[in-house]
């Protein structure tokens, strides 16, 4: 199953939903930052509610940045996503390891730690949307409910999985977020709550066979669920070479000019995707030229 994202409507538009499965995305990111399990979790549950939040947004050129800024061992969680549900991410320190939490799972609280939840949202605008919470659980899923609710006031359930294999590849991942309209009826509410405390864990499904379709239509059957789109999802990184030099270009003839005097190459990371782009001393002394 390639991974996709699909949005729905149910209880006649007082509800909005979508659902995910992400596990190939989620596999890509563990190899190409090789993340242990714990830090695979937690950047696989912030990737994949990335992908979800991406495709919330309208414009085409709209950029989403989740930002975990916490004082645990995993140094900090970075998402991108677009709104075509491209996505992109890194964690700080990707080797952590930790003990299993006090259920025997990954503890991915532990692995965040305590800190603050910055959502961006750059719509082309001269400044940038920027939400920002404090971390409740650092669990993630229940830190996004909690920015929902309380940064754009809208009452939301978040559920959020990644399932390891015995071999510490992903085996499945993926997620739901579940959005109450302003005008949603008492009635409907206490419905869903009741519904969504019945609901095991989303991994849980997605491994018993579930498709994104069908969790929303376990969670959501009862209040004539409408699947409206189906998007695809993938890790997904844009750089090139020639944005790389670009990049350097811009930080002055100065510092150029030093890397040249080392008469060494270079090697530039980027840290969305760990791909390394080497320039040789004559590469270094060209882009010299184009710098101010
Ligand atoms: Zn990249």
């Amino acid at each position: 199953m390639a991974d996709y994202i699909v949005r729905a409507t149910a209880a006649d538009n007082q509800i909005r939903a979508f659902a995910a499965t992400t596990r190939d995305l989620v596999e890509k990111a563990r190899s190409v930052h090789n993340t242990s399990p714990v830090a695979t979790a937690a950047l696989g549950r912030l990737l994949t509610a990335g992908a979800m939040m991406g495709t919330m947004m309208k414009g085409e050129k709209d950029i989403l940045t989740l930002q975990i800024k916490a004082g645990g061992p995993i140094n900090g969680i970075t998402v991108t996503a677009d709104s075509k549900a491209n996505v992109k991410g890194y964690v700080g320190k990707p080797d952590v390891m930790l003990p299993p939490n006090a259920k025997g799972k990954l503890d991915v609280a532990g692995a965040v730690g305590v800190g603050l939840l910055q959502v961006i949202k750059d719509m082309g605008l001269k400044e940038p949307y920027v939400g920002q919470t404090v971390l409740q659980t650092s669990e993630i899923a229940e830190d996004l409910t909690y920015y929902f609710a309380t940064s754009e006031q809208v009452p939301s359930s978040v559920g959020l999985g990644v399932l390891m294999e015995h071999d510490n590849t992903v085996k499945q991942a993926g997620g739901f977020i579940i959005q109450l309209m302003p005008f949603t009826d008492d009635a409907v509410i206490d419905a869903l709550e009741k519904k969504l405390s019945e609901v095991t864990s989303v991994t849980s499904m997605l491994d018993a066979g579930d498709t994104p379709e069908m969790i929303l239509d376990k969670l959501l059957g009862d209040f004539g669920v409408q699947i409206t789109d189906k998007v695809p999802t993938s890790f997904c990184c844009n750089c090139t070479k020639h944005r790389v030099e670009k990049a350097i270009i811009s930080i002055g003839k100065k510092d150029i000019q030093e890397m040249i005097d080392d008469e060494k190459p270079i090697e530039v990371n980027c840290h969305f995707c760990n791909t390394n782009y080497e320039f040789s001393v004559e590469e270094l002394k060209q882009i010299l030229k184009k710098s101010k």
